[in-house]
C-alpha cells in the first residue's frame, strides 16, 4: 500500500472517530481487537466495527479527552509503573520496544495485521524521525504508540531537565508522525524515578511496566523467546519484547510461532483504548 493511501487511510479513521465525538455518543474508540481476532477485518479496519465497545481494559480513564492538541490530562503521580493489564477473561497484551526498525517493525507488523492483532510499541524519538511511514501505519492499523524516550538513557542518571526534553521530544516526534500524543510511557531499562512518574503525568502518560520479558535483547534463540512467551501466558500478561536495538530476527521470528499459540489457547491480545479527539 502506498504512503498516501496510508494516510488518507488514518484521516478517513479520524474523522469517523471525530463524528462519533461531535455526535455525543462518545470520544473513545477501543483500538485493540477484543475478539479472537481471527475473523476477516472489514475494508475499513478493525476499528470501524470497535467503536463504543466497552474494554475490560480499564487502566485508561473514560474522562479528561479535549480538542485536538488540548493540554495532556493531568494524571495521578504513581509511584510504581503498571505491570500487568486488568479485566476480566483471558486477555493478554504484546509490547515491542526501541522501534521503529526498518528492517524488523514491518515483519512484525506483517504478523500482527496476519492475525488481525493489535499490540503497542514503545518508540525512541530518533527511530521516529527517520522512520515516520512506520509510526503512520501503526496508526493505519490500530496499534498503540507509548513514550520510550528519545535516545534510550539510563533516566537515573539524568536530571530533571534532561528527563523532560527526552520525554517531550518523543511526544512531540510521535504526534507529528502517529497524529496522536502517547499517553503511555515506558522507562528505558525499566529503570523508574521519581521525576519520570511526575514528568510522564505531568504530560499525560502513564507508566507501562512489563510481566514477560522474552529477553530477546539478548538474542537466546527464537526457541527461548516462543517458550518464554507461552510459558509465561496467563490472564492481564504484558510480554516485552524488541523491535529494534540489535538484530531482532529472533523476534521476527518468535511473534510468527508464539502468537497463533496464543490466539489458540483462547487468550484476545489487547491494547489501551486509544482517546480520540
Ligand atoms: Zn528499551
Amino acid at each position: 500500500m502506498q504512503k498516501d493511501q496510508l494516510f488518507t487511510r488514518r484521516r478517513m479513521l479520524l474523522a469517523g472517530a471525530a463524528a462519533l465525538g461531535a455526535a455525543g455518543t462518545a470520544a473513545v474508540i477501543v483500538a485493540g481487537s477484543e475478539e479472537a481476532a481471527r475473523s476477516a477485518a472489514p475494508v475499513a479496519g478493525p476499528q470501524a466495527r470497535q467503536v463504543l465497545k466497552p474494554s475490560a481494559f480499564r487502566l485508561q480513564p473514560l474522562t479528561g479527552y479535549g480538542p485536538p492538541r488540548a493540554a495532556p490530562r493531568k494524571l495521578k503521580v504513581r509511584h510504581e509503573p503498571i505491570l500487568r493489564i486488568s479485566g476480566r477473561g483471558r486477555h493478554m497484551m504484546l509490547t515491542f520496544d526501541d522501534g521503529p526498525h526498518p528492517e524488523y517493525t514491518p515483519h512484525i507488523l506483517d504478523t500482527l495485521a496476519e492475525y488481525d492483532v493489535r499490540a503497542m510499541f514503545f518508540v525512541c524519538g530518533e527511530m521516529v524521525v527517520e522512520n515516520k511511514e512506520l509510526l503512520a501505519r501503526m496508526a493505519d492499523e490500530g496499534h498503540v504508540v507509548g513514550n520510550h524516550t528519545w535516545t534510550h538513557p539510563l533516566l537515573t542518571t539524568l536530571g530533571r531537565k534532561e528527563i523532560r526534553w527526552e520525554m517531550k521530544q518523543t511526544s512531540d516526534a510521535i504526534e507529528d508522525a502517529y497524529g496522536e500524543r502517547p499517553q503511555w510511557f515506558r522507562a528505558p531499562y525499566g529503570a523508574w524515578n521519581r521525576a519520570a512518574f511526575q514528568l510522564g503525568a505531568e504530560m499525560g502518560m502513564e507508566p507501562m511496566a512489563w510481566t514477560v520479558d522474552t529477553t530477546d535483547w539478548m538474542t537466546p534463540g527464537t526457541r527461548t523467546i516462543v517458550d518464554r512467551v507461552e510459558d509465561g501466558a496467563a490472564p492481564g500478561v504484558v510480554v516485552l519484547s524488541h523491535d529494534a536495538g540489535g538484530d531482532r530476527s529472533q523476534s521476527v521470528r518468535a511473534i510468527r510461532r508464539y502468537l497463533p499459540y496464543l490466539l489458540d489457547s483462547g487468550y484476545h491480545l489487547t491494547v489501551p483504548r486509544r482517546r480520540m479527539s
